[in-house]
């Protein structure tokens, strides 16, 4: 079975955004509701169960590769890992969302309307959109907490919020603040930077040279 009704996985998009895009365009007020309505639970996906990985990449046709392919895996013991980084599960959090209020309004002025919220956004040392050179700014929680993590519910709450927040004049980012948040962006992706020795440390060490 393939849903009638789907969206595109955006190129830096958890599972966790995805599947809550993917329920609002479905009409699910909630993500929870979608996912029952499928034969899949939403407490599996966060886990990254493959089961429930499987069953969605059959229902949107989509390879099961692409749709994890920038969601954070725990590792055992106190680990998680991300696009071959390894860091402290406390250096992210996946119920506090952090946005760039310029990138969430290009998202629904263009493609689908639909905005997401990147992943590297809830590490707890990204607090800069490096395409705005901007501050993220951080959202209100929805009022139930089970809802956390429906980041596109998320995103409707914290509206009005996100709107005057982009209207707001940009506070000027120093120079090495901002090659700081390029140098942890592309070690978030996954990338080698024109810094190789400091690419040998691991990001949780890097994050204390914060600028
Ligand atoms: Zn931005």
């Amino acid at each position: 079975m393939t849903l009638a009704l789907k969206v595109a996985i955006k190129e830096d998009e958890s599972i966790l955004s995805f599947v809550s895009r993917l329920a609002q365009k479905n009409l699910c007020a909630y993500v929870h509701e979608f996912t029952s309505d499928v034969g899949a639970r939403w407490l599996d996906i966060v886990a990254n169960k493959p089961r429930a990985i499987k069953l969605l990449g059959e229902l949107t046709e989509i390879e099961e590769s692409k749709l994890t392919a920038h969601t954070t895996r725990r590792q055992l013991g106190s680990l998680t890992t991300y696009r071959g980084n390894q860091f402290s599960r406390t250096t992210m959090a996946r119920n506090e969302v952090k946005v760039c209020p310029k990138c969430i309004l290009e998202d629904r002025d263009s493609g689908d309307g639909y905005a997401y919220v990147r992943t590297h956004w809830f590490f707890k040392y990204v607090r800069i959109c490096v395409k705005h050179e901007c501050s993220l700014i951080k959202l209100s929680s929805v009022p139930s907490p089970c809802h956390a993590m429906d980041y596109a519910n998320v995103l409707i709450y914290n509206h009005d919020l996100i709107r005057s927040a982009s209207l707001e004049s940009k506070k000027l980012i120093s120079k090495p603040a901002l090659a700081y948040a390029n140098y942890i962006y592309q070690r978030l992706m996954g990338q080698t930077t024109n810094i190789p020795w400091l690419d040998q440390l691991d990001i949780d060490i890097v994050s204390n040279l914060d600028c």
